[in-house]
């Protein structure tokens, strides 16, 4: 997706601050910081929102979640605890319509969000 800016960050058009990269995804820092530790994880291929995620494109899926756990260990929120988020859509949240997790970690995250 030409227009897409998590596509760019993926093609190393533009920068990220990369934590994790492989031939399926990659995690990177978020540019907005809402926790100590605040990263994306997404899938290589243009995969607009969750709402999208079928049978096509579950092993993708598969893959990220069996990395996430991994992923919080190389941050050290393994044993602290941490949130998962996905935004899906105008009422979600979501302002990058390329599937994303947000991983937060390194604070006590209140609940239930606002
Ligand atoms: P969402 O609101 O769930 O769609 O989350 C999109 C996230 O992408 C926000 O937390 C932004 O701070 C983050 N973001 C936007 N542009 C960039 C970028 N170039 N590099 C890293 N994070 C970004």
């Amino acid at each position: 997706m030409e227009d897409c800016i998590f596509c760019k960050i993926v093609n190393k058009d533009i920068p990220s601050n990369i934590i994790y990269e492989d031939d399926k995804i990659m995690a990177f820092e978020d540019v907005n910081k809402m926790a100590p530790v605040h990263i994306l994880v997404i899938p290589k291929d243009h995969i607009p929102s969750i709402n999208a995620i079928d049978e096509g494109n579950k092993d993708i899926i598969a893959h990220i979640s069996v990395n996430i756990s991994k992923l919080a260990q190389k941050l050290g929120i393994y044993d602290t605890g941490y949130r998962v988020v996905i935004n899906c859509g105008k009422d979600g949240g979501q302002t990058v319509e390329h599937l994303h997790y947000h991983i937060l970690g390194k604070r006590a995250l209140t609940w239930p969000p606002g």
